[in-house]
């Protein structure tokens, strides 16, 4: 019982990639944003995202009327090497106490509930609230991670075949790394 558990956590864990990078320039199904809540742009990894992708995204994004914390909206990629972008809204770090894992949480499950609709095998994930919302990188990860794990767990390889980390620098690079040996 204990050797197939074993199998199958590497199984899944062989489906996740941590790598570093700007994930404005990867070209797979889809990437997600870290977004804030009116969807039209921002600071971080949103602005490379809204640079790059070009004027034709913040008109897309001016028809979705924003975005709520923990939830998720799909858009085309436009200019981006990528298909679409998933935007999601990750909650601002208020000690802990204000329902920051649970939304942390929703954001990467509605992300890949999305991707999941429109049928978009690959994805990549930021380091969602790291940044300007200032959500401790070690918590994130591994909420980061072990949320992607047990959604993995329920779809196949054949639903979502493989996500992604894009760690912008070495310490979120090293904390997701760490934090995935850990689980
Ligand atoms: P948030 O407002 O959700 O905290 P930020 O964009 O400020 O979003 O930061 C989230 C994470 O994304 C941080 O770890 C930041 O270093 C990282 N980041 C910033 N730009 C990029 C990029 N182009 N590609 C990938 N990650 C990025």
């Amino acid at each position: 019982m204990m050797d197939v558990e074993v199998i199958e956590k590497h199984e899944i864990k062989n489906r996740i990639k941590i790598i570093k990078g700007d994930i404005s320039e990867l070209k797979i199904d889809a990437i997600v944003n870290a977004a804030n809540n009116t969807l039209l742009g921002g600071s971080g990894v949103d602005g490379a995202i809204h640079k790059k992708a070009g004027e034709e995204l913040l008109k897309e994004c001016q028809e979705l009327n924003g975005c709520k914390t923990g939830e998720a909206k799909i858009t085309k990629g436009y200019n981006l090497p990528s298909d679409y972008i998933i935007h999601t809204v990750g909650p601002i770090w208020e000690g802990g106490n204000h329902k920051e894992e649970e939304l942390l949480e929703e954001c990467y499950m509605n992300s890949l509930n999305l991707a999941l609709e429109h049928g978009l095998k690959k994805l990549a994930f930021p380091s969602i609230s790291t940044g300007a919302y200032g959500y401790p990188v070690e918590e994130a990860s591994h909420i980061a991670l072990t949320t992607v794990i047990n959604i993995l767990e329920i779809y196949g390889e054949d639903l979502i075949e493989k996500v992604f980390f894009v760690c912008f620098n070495d310490e979120v690079y090293n904390t997701y790394k760490i934090a995935l040996e850990k689980i």
